[in-house]
């Protein structure tokens, strides 16, 4: 079995679980997945985590510190998926330990954000509407879900990506303090595996994003990546700022604008 099994496995398993409680906020389905599964959520001061699962205890704990919503939830989903995972993912546990030790994990992280994306917003409402993915694309959506779903946003996009691309969101790491800036999400397309960018590393100030993030203008940028990888990587970004957060796609070569396009039809 390969790892898009294992990921039709992973939506399908979040899927059986959100038609048990359809129509409910987001908040209130956690709320209720955690009650049939007798899982306690805990908010405590955590160190570097936004949270985890501890599995013994039957816990979800959750670092006080988060308190953007986007991110709490997103995070409290991406815990459930961790204990759906453990108490109904037999099959999915299995293709796991096919995988050496530290691929385990970073699968299952993985396998968890595409979990935590598909409970916050399901895959059919992205793709039902859109064809053209872009950062119009991503605007629009965040407007549509008022933000409350971003991370899960940014993560459905870059899985229907077709070209080679990261998607991302940065925020203030001290959010009294400007120019300091950290990767809060980075979930790369398909096509860029296993080229990652790492959460929380921060963003240089020289960096064609934070450079414009600074002066809170501009959408496109068009340079050189300058994040401490091995190799520098040419790329074109295209972003934007909103309540001191930035969104942003850095493309592998400058996406073709589609509306400029003739029609062979
Ligand atoms: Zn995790």
């Amino acid at each position: 079995m390969n790892d898009l099994d294992v990921q039709d496995q992973m939506l399908k398993l979040v899927n059986s679980v959100k038609v048990e409680f359809s129509s409910l906020s987001l908040e209130d389905l956690a709320y209720k997945i955690c009650q049939k599964y007798k899982v306690k959520i805990n908010v405590q001061k955590l160190d570097e985590q936004d949270g985890f699962f501890d599995n013994t205890t039957s816990t979800i704990v959750l670092n006080d510190n988060v308190w953007f919503r986007p991110r709490r939830l997103f995070t409290l989903f991406h815990e459930i998926c961790h204990m759906l995972i453990a108490v109904e993912g037999e099959e999915i546990i299995e293709t796991l330990t096919s995988h050496a030790k530290s691929d385990y994990e970073d699968v299952e992280e993985e396998l968890c954000d595409l979990g935590a994306s598909e409970f916050l917003i399901s895959n059919q409402e992205i793709e039902n509407i859109f064809q053209n993915i872009d950062i119009n694309t991503f605007i629009t959506l965040l407007e549509k879900y008022s933000h409350a779903s971003a991370p899960a946003i940014a993560r459905k996009l870059a899985n229907l990506y077709p070209e080679r691309a990261i998607f991302m969101i940065c925020c203030l790491k001290n959010e009294a303090r400007e120019g300091d800036h950290v990767v809060e999400y980075a979930f790369s397309s398909k096509k860029m595996l296993p080229y990652r960018v790492r959460r929380f590393l921060s963003v240089p100030n020289n960096h064609l994003f934070c450079f414009d993030y600074n002066k809170y203008s501009g959408t496109e940028s068009n340079g050189e990546t300058v994040f401490p990888f091995k190799k520098t990587w040419t790329c074109y970004g295209e972003y934007f700022v909103e309540n001191g957060r930035l969104y942003g796609i850095l493309h592998q070569k400058k996406p073709v604008d589609k509306s400029n396009q003739l029609s062979l039809l």
